[in-house]
């Protein structure tokens, strides 16, 4: 395999499947599946689950709430997300943690990173809820920041059903041309929506590179973890 740690970015949209809207027990059941066939490949597997197939921290900010309480909420999805993700693993006999970075004892460990790492290292699957524990931040930032804490080789970002990065939105815009390979500085010069500025700054000053590829080609997983080019790869970090 390419790489030996990898963070995988799951959005919530991702687990909601065709609902669009909360968790798909089916969907989750087959991301789980192929989660595992990566795992047995050797891979080390981190995953960052997103929340807005449930609750996004803007949607309440432009309803009228205060938004550091609306993010709170986002945050407290994204735990429910891990914890269908971490019950979709285990039923395929997969160890797992879930390490919260909002302490709730009852039901995941506290992030704390040292023990994250020896969690992978002995082979469990970590999966992170809560993002970053502060509002104002977003999931994707969380996948950066804890990638470069666990030093992970690569993030890879799972998409529902796009490829790779566009030059422009490929459902929009039929003239938009997919990137094989991309550097940070121009994704930040031409302004790609792959993921926000502060996780795209944070990438490229960590120099961790990032793969998007949709994950809704079955074996997808695996084959990025093996560094197989099935979308788009970002890198040229500092
Ligand atoms: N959120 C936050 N801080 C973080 C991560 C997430 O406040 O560090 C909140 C924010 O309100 C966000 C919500 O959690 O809208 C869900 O996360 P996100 O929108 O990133 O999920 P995704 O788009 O990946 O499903």
């Amino acid at each position: 395999m390419k790489y030996k740690r990898v963070l995988l970015k799951l959005s919530g949209e991702a687990l909601a499947g065709d609902d669009h809207f909360g968790i798909n027990a089916n969907t989750v059941a087959d991301i789980a599946r192929q989660i595992k066939e990566a795992k047995d490949l050797g891979v080390e597997i981190a995953i960052v689950c997103g929340g807005g197939n449930i609750w996004r921290g803007v949607t309440g900010a432009q309803m009228g709430m205060e938004r550091s309480s609306a993010d709170y909420m986002g945050m407290l999805a994204t735990v429910m997300n891990g914890l269908a993700v971490q019950n979709a693993l285990e039923q395929l006999g997969i160890q797992t943690r879930l390490l919260s970075a909002i302490e709730m004892r009852q039901i995941a460990e506290p992030y704390i990173r040292r023990r994250a790492v020896r969690h992978l290292e002995k082979g469990r699957i970590v999966i992170f809820g809560a993002g970053t524990g502060s509002p104002y931040f977003t999931t994707d930032t969380t996948a950066a920041l804890r990638a470069a804490e666990i030093n992970a080789d690569v993030i890879l970002m799972a998409k529902n059903g796009v490829d790779g990065v566009y030059s422009a939105d490929p459902k929009l815009d039929e003239s938009a041309v997919k990137f094989d390979e991309i550097s940070y500085s121009d994704v930040l010069a031409k302004d790609l929506k792959v993921m926000d500025q502060t996780a795209i700054t944070l990438c490229k000053d960590n120099d961790i590179d990032l793969c998007v590829f949709n994950m809704q080609e079955d074996g997808n997983i695996a084959k990025a973890c093996d560094g197989q080019k099935i979308g788009t790869t970002i890198s040229g970090g500092k």
